[in-house]
């Protein structure tokens, strides 16, 4: 797949000052196909020298022509850029399913949502403003929002084309230059990305890519002195490393880390509502989703019911290759497909009460069934881990105060959903709950762009989405004229 039709750019390569160049490494990476596990090409290794080499070309973009572009003219620039996404949203599902596993479906409904965040954020770059602040007499007084400068982008495998409009598409707009890495077992599309954008007139540095190893190209991005502001989605465990990289330059990291995302299941729910929701964002992508629902927490009363129905959609649910488009893909890697069997082994004491079916899976690829476990402890590491795997625990609770308990018993708090007609009930958990975001008879509502996301406690800190994003790919900076 090297030089595949699907691929207009050699990935071998990184962009760096809107020039194609091999890693000063001179080595290449394994592309595998999760579907298969066959190689299929290569990437670049990217190192620190090309970050080095990628932070000088982003510190002079963004201290020439980008300085001097307004905030409308920014704006059109991702409206064209949008243009371009658009026109190529296939193959962009295309290369992605062959690139992460994904079902060709959820590939093309990422893609969408890129082209969506660039209208957003093209939309959103000329209505940030700062504001006048009432002062004594003989001042005025007012805010500027400034971009940081060079900001770093480290994103995951899991949906790099959702985290690059959302972070990246937010620090454009407010005239920041970017370093993207993405992850090593999925770049292509990100490199799809950057050569759109210089086919949309994108000046030479404002976007740079350079794929490689986390511990060299990423660990380099995050310690780098030229870089003004991080943003990382992935792990709890890497995210505590690039703060405390980012730290030592006194630079402001967003952190979006994952969670053990519940859904409130009660009495009066309704139930043929609640039912999709409750197993969709358990195993969409492979339940590979920082914001996925691994837990559903039901009242006990009707926990048999769930149960079933939940049961009777799991035994339906087909796994097989990205491109046959079933319900389920293959994992990332084999090495994510192990963490998440060695959960699954943990699971030998719980219930199993259902597993979905493979479907022409090949031997060789990353496949897991999707699994349902009830009647499980809060306690249970299956209960309170991230598995980032298709894997949801069904937990009983009797009363309110248990279910928020529970709820908030983890370490993290990224997404909730509550279940319930009774509207007080609703407005109650929405705050008693400690997460990023609260949804009521619904979860995810779609996953709009506007929606500012971030976490609680080890799910991060920071929000992107929304107009909140362009507050943080921003630095505030006060005017106070005295003028008598
Ligand atoms: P990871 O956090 O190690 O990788 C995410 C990104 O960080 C990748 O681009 C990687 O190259 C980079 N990275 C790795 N080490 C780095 C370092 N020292 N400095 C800077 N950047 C570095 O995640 P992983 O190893 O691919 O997956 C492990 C687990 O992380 C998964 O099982 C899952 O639980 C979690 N995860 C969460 C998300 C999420 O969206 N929250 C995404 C991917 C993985």
């Amino acid at each position: 797949m090297t030089r595949s039709p699907d691929l207009w750019f050699d990935p071998t390569k990184c962009l760096i000052g809107g020039k194609w160049v091999a890693p000063s490494s001179g080595e290449q990476l394994p592309l595998r196909n999760p579907s298969t596990g066959e190689r299929i090409g290569s990437i670049a290794r990217g190192t620190a020298d090309d970050i080095d080499a990628a932070v000088a070309a982003a510190d002079a973009a963004w201290k020439g022509e980008w300085s001097r572009t307004t905030a409308v003219e920014r704006g059109r620039f991702l409206f064209r850029l949008r243009e371009l996404v658009q026109e190529r949203i296939e193959d962009l599902a295309r290369i992605e399913a062959i690139d992460v596993g994904k079902p060709l479906k959820q590939a093309r409904a990422d893609a969408v949502a890129l082209a969506r965040y660039l209208e957003f954020y093209g939309g959103a770059a000329d209505k940030l403003t700062g504001e006048t602040i009432p002062y004594l007499d003989g001042y005025t007084v007012y805010t500027l929002r400034e971009p940081h400068g060079v900001t770093g982008h480290i994103v995951p495998w899991n949906y790099p084309m959702q985290i690059i409009g959302r972070s990246v598409g937010a620090a454009l707009a407010t005239g920041n230059a970017c370093i993207l890495k993405p992850a090593e077992d999925a770049c292509l599309t990100a490199l799809a990305f950057a050569d759109l954008a210089r086919e949309a007139g994108l000046p030479d540095g404002v976007l740079n890519v350079v794929p490689g190893l986390g511990s060299e190209a990423g660990a380099s991005l995050s310690a780098h002195p030229g870089v003004r502001h991080v943003s990382f989605t992935g792990s709890v465990a890497t995210g505590v490393q690039v703060q405390m990289a980012a730290a030592r330059n006194v630079v402001p990291v967003t952190l979006e880390l994952g969670g053990k995302s519940p859904q409130l299941v009660f009495d009066d729910a309704d139930l043929d509502a609640a039912l999709p929701f409750l197993v969709n964002a358990g195993i969409q992508n492979a339940g590979q989703t920082c914001s996925a629902s691994s837990r559903i927490l039901v009242h006990r009363s009707i926990q048999d019911r769930v149960i079933e129905r939940m049961a009777s959609r799991y035994a339906s649910l087909q796994v097989g290759p990205a491109l046959a488009d079933l319900d389920v893909g293959p994992l990332i890697s084999a090495k994510q497909q192990g963490i998440v069997s060695s959960f699954l082994d943990r699971g030998a004491d719980l219930e199993k009460v259902a597993e979905g079916v493979l479907r022409e899976a090949p031997e060789q690829g990353n496949y897991i069934k999707p699994t349902l476990f009830a009647g499980v402890k809060p306690d249970h590491t299956l209960a309170r881990d991230e598995i980032f795997g298709p894997v949801q625990v069904i937990i009983p609770f009797d009363d309110e105060d248990e279910a928020v308990a529970i709820a908030n018993g983890t370490d993290y708090g990224l997404v909730a959903s509550v279940w319930s007609r009774d509207g007080a009930r609703q407005m109650r958990l929405a705050k008693k709950i400690r997460s990023g975001q609260v949804f009521i008879n619904n979860y995810g509502a779609g996953g709009g762009v506007e929606l500012p996301f971030g976490g609680m406690g080890k799910s991060g800190h920071g929000r992107e989405k929304g107009f909140e994003a362009l507050y943080g790919f921003t630095t505030l900076k006060t005017v106070a004229a005295f003028h008598g």
